[in-house]
């Protein structure tokens, strides 16, 4: 049996001062909902922060990026020890918006994974294909490469550590949400590229998010899929109820 996991990643939104207001809003209106491990992923600059603000709840806390090198001369970037010690348990790799601005390949990613496991830290991988690979009816073939090349290499306890967010690149900050069933086919197709990758153990067990515009109104449906273990939460992260009404959607 899946926990569902909901992320909140913050990207680049919120000073401390704002950060702290939304965790104190997340904080008050989140029971007991340990049916659902929930992560929030502020900028680095509020790690600290918001890391001690939900000591002693049962919010985990999640970076949204690391470099793959453990030290050196890397100016402007932060190694996984860094952000564990601010209490990080999760970390965001390969989102579209790094892939995308910054380049990140999937040879890139996979290094990241593999030093953030090596660090104790749980990746949480996004894979996703762009509008042109769907009309072209290529996002089988862009997933399950970025899955492949994402995680090439990981044993197979690693990879059951690791949580997977699948994210439509179309979808993200646009408003348009894959369907349910749309969603549920991807999600269906990369536990079949992990199977042929590890065992039918590992496919079954791994964790696969959905992002993508995910809003209160659509996520209890879009979690309910079979294939389907919570969100991985952008703009409608930026809000205490609207984000608390999203984990609600997969209890
Ligand atoms: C995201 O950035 O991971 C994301 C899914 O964003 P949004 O929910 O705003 O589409």
């Amino acid at each position: 049996m899946r926990k569902p996991i909901v992320a909140g990643n913050w990207k680049m939104n919120k000073t401390v001062a704002d950060a702290l207001k939304l965790v104190d809003g997340i904080k008050q209106q989140l029971k007991d909902e340990s049916k659902v491990d929930v992560v929030l992923c502020p900028p680095f600059t509020a790690l600290a922060a918001v890391g001690e603000a939900i000591k002693g709840t049962k919010i985990d806390l999640g970076a949204q990026n690391m470099h793959a090198e453990k030290s050196g001369a890397f100016t402007g970037e932060v190694a996984a020890d860094m952000i564990r010690e601010l209490g990080c348990h999760y970390v965001i790799l390969g989102h579209s918006e790094r892939r995308q601005y910054f380049k990140e390949s999937d040879e890139i990613v996979n290094k990241k994974a593999k030093a953030a496991l090596a660090a104790g830290l749980i990746p949480i991988v996004c894979v996703g294909e762009l509008l042109a690979d769907r009309e072209g009816g290529k996002t089988e073939a862009v997933v399950g490469t970025q899955v492949r090349g994402s995680l090439a290499g990981l044993s197979a306890n690693d990879m059951l550590k690791t949580v997977i967010a699948y994210e439509p690149v179309w979808a993200i900050g646009t408003g348009k949400t894959a369907s349910p069933a749309q969603a549920q086919e991807v999600h269906a197709f990369i536990r079949k590229v992990l199977k042929e990758m590890f065992d039918e153990t590992v496919a079954q067990s791994v964790r696969i998010q959905y992002g993508g515009s995910v809003k209160a109104s659509n996520a209890k449906e879009l979690f309910g899929q079979p294939d389907i273990d919570g969100g991985l939460i952008g703009g409608a992260a930026l809000e205490a109820q609207s984000f608390i009404d999203i984990v609600r959607g997969a209890l």
